[in-house]
């Protein structure tokens, strides 16, 4: 059991951590939520939200609390915009593609606003951190009512408050530094897997990212509310818990306090569950980090540990601060300690300035360290960082012959190591019924398997058998694979 008495002299880090909202600032929300909950059932309204995710985790974690807001509200959350009379689109800024969508579907959305000038059409998350970004919705998308930036966010039911008491759209950006706010309302979707952000913003600046720009510094939420947070999900029937940050190996520095200190804390929590963790940083990742991998239990034996170049030289003028040796010893260390261990990463290929030879640095290392998976992404230049000021000779198609060998080398090891599954039995968390997520019309999937599980190592597994299983981890014999997923039976 975690000794509750250690948490004593962590009472008061809050009143520490220069970031926090005060509490007085964050119940004038609640008191906003319940006045626009109230108008609506005086007018015996059923108002109905429809919050679009884009990008990454920390967006769906982010989201979330959008909607536990709304909740609040008296909205019903809902999936088909075309019925919503609020609409959110939580947007990612990481790369230029990512925003042309949004962009498209804010230009589809005129004609939803026209047809219906009371909806609300709200645009948060990173792009509107960027002031280009804002600045152009100003412009051209004034059917837009609120944009708001992610520091903003606690700030949301404020805003739409205005939004519902004033003509014109309405626009806000918190302090570039960042800010934190602890205790917001939160409505999980499924009550498997669960996101938990134990720090904000990034203080790294690889000259690709647009990340510390539109998430301000790093800053890192209290322990003692973590930990309590991840006590009650787990009380309440949670099996993963999935916590989020864009360097966790330095979370609790503003508050001297560590990330293995707190994997810790969290594996003392009683119940059935696997603790998951993204992302770590080369740079951080120590051996320490691993030690407290393998002695912890309910820390799943996976490692998402980013590694972006192969190239030396690449990783220089990306400023990651480490070096491929460093990083090899660094995989090295981790399998000696926790043996069979499912290792992901990111890779970006094209970087500007990058060589064929530096590419085929990248494709070694990925054939040296032999992946479970990669998450594989062409460069795209952000404006305002260092690398989109760089000379950028090498063209996109050219690119793209280096990025489909990196991706047919790495999806022909994916195929590989699920063939080497079939026949074995696995511990699978099985969290959901693939019905629900769409997916059952994309011809991957045999109608029979209905359900889907995840292996420790996130290695997703389809099933057969009964939804009402959902929940629950089970041994499963793997009995057949493609590149993506296993094919198995419960046993
Ligand atoms: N903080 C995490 C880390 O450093 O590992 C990554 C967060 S970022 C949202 C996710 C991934 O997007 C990065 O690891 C990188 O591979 C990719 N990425 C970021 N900026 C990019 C860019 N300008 N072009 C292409 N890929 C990019
Ligand atoms: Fe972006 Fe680098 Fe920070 Fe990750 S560590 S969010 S890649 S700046």
């Amino acid at each position: 059991m975690r000794d509750l008495n250690n948490l004593d002299n962590l009472k008061n880090l809050n009143k520490f951590n220069k970031f926090n909202i005060p509490e007085e600032r964050l119940l004038i929300q609640r008191d906003y939520e319940k006045k626009i909950k109230q108008s609506f059932e005086a007018r015996e309204a059923h108002p109905r939200a429809c919050v679009q995710t884009f990008g990454c985790q920390q967006n769906v974690a982010d989201s979330q609390i959008l909607r536990g807001m709304l909740k609040n509200m008296g909205f019903d959350l809902i999936e088909n915009p075309a019925d919503a009379d609020l609409i959110l689109l939580n947007t990612c800024a990481v790369r230029e593609h990512a925003e042309h969508r949004v962009f498209g579907h804010l230009g589809a959305l005129t004609h939803v606003k026209r047809e219906n000038p009371e909806r609300i059409i709200i645009l948060c998350g990173c792009m509107a951190g960027e002031e280009s970004v804002r600045n152009r919705i100003r412009e051209s998308y004034r059917h837009v009512d609120i944009v708001f930036d992610p520091h903003a966010l606690w700030k949301f039911p404020e805003l739409l408050w205005t939004a519902y008491h004033k003509r014109g759209q309405i626009q806000e950006a918190g302090p570039e530094s960042g800010v934190l706010a602890e205790d917001q309302p939160m409505e999980r979707e499924d009550g498997v897997r669960a996101w938990v952000s134990i720090m904000y913003g990034c203080d790294n600046f690889c000259s690709y990212c647009v990340v510390p720009y539109v998430r301000g510094r790093e800053r890192s939420r209290d322990p003692e509310k973590i930990l309590l947070e991840i006590e009650n999900l787990i009380k309440s029937g949670y099996r993963e818990i999935n916590l989020l940050g864009q360097n966790v190996n330095s979370y609790g520095k503003n508050l001297d306090y560590s990330f293995t200190r707190l994997l810790r804390e969290i594996n003392q929590i009683p119940g059935d569950y696997w603790v998951r963790f993204m992302s770590s940083h080369p740079k951080d990742a120590a051996p320490e980090l691993f030690d407290t991998m393998a002695d912890c239990e309910h820390v799943a034996k996976q490692l998402h540990l980013p590694f972006q170049s192969g190239s030396n030289r690449i990783l220089k003028i990306m400023n990651r601060r480490y070096t491929r040796e460093r990083y090899l010893d660094l995989i090295k260390y981790a399998r000696s300690v926790m043996p069979g261990l499912a290792l992901t990463s990111d890779v970006i290929i094209g970087f500007p300035g990058e060589t064929e030879a530096d590419a085929m640095e990248t494709i070694s290392l990925v054939e040296e360290v032999g992946f479970d998976a990669l998450f594989t992404f062409l460069y795209s230049p952000r404006p305002g960082t260092k690398a989109a000021e760089m000379p950028d000779p090498v063209s996109k198609a050219e690119k793209q012959v280096w990025f489909d060998k990196l991706l047919n080398i790495q999806n022909a090891r994916s195929a590989a190591i699920h063939a080497s599954y079939i026949n074995h039995t696995v511990r699978v968390l099985i969290d959901s019924d693939s019905r629900e997520n769409n997916n059952i019309n994309n011809n991957l999937i045999d109608a029979d398997f209905l359900l889907t599980a995840r292996t420790e190592g996130n290695r997703l597994v389809r099933l057969k058998g009964d939804p009402a299983l959902i929940g629950n981890f089970t041994n499963a014999l793997i009995t057949g694979s493609k590149t993506w997923a296993l094919y198995g039976e419960i046993i």
